[in-house]
């Protein structure tokens, strides 16, 4: 699944959540049922990811390099219909439109190329 990489850049600790958040968090699902349907939630929204190997996962980052916003018309309108879009209401679903993102008025979605091969190409 999930192999450790070898060499100095090896991670041994997580960033966001530490050994002690970790544990307080299973301490609190063992004794809480509030947050044991917390866990249940989380753990089964993460299974999809796990089907991934790490080369995968990291393939579906793109570089800094990109020299394009990585929404459409980041804060204005949809192309296609032309209505409001807002800062972060397209639509996206990375494991059923990976590298889309879908209008929430009229569902068109962008960008209108394949997106996928070029990424292939390291951009
Ligand atoms: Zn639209």
């Amino acid at each position: 699944m999930f192999a450790a990489r070898a060499g100095a850049d090896a991670k041994t600790n997580g960033v966001y959540c530490g050994a002690s958040m970790i544990q307080n968090a299973k301490w609190n699902a063992a004794a809480y049922p509030w947050a044991a349907q917390i866990r249940d939630q989380v753990t089964a929204a993460a299974q999809p990811w796990l089907k991934f190997t790490d080369d995968e996962l990291w393939d579906l980052m793109f570089g800094h390099t990109i020299s394009r916003s990585w929404m459409v018309l980041s804060n204005g309108h949809c192309p296609a219909c032309e209505r409001d879009v807002p800062m972060y209401t397209w639509e996206m679903d990375a494991l059923a439109r990976p590298w889309k993102v879908r209008c929430p008025h009229c569902k068109e979605l962008f960008p209108k190329n394949d997106f996928r091969p070029r990424r292939a190409r390291r951009l």
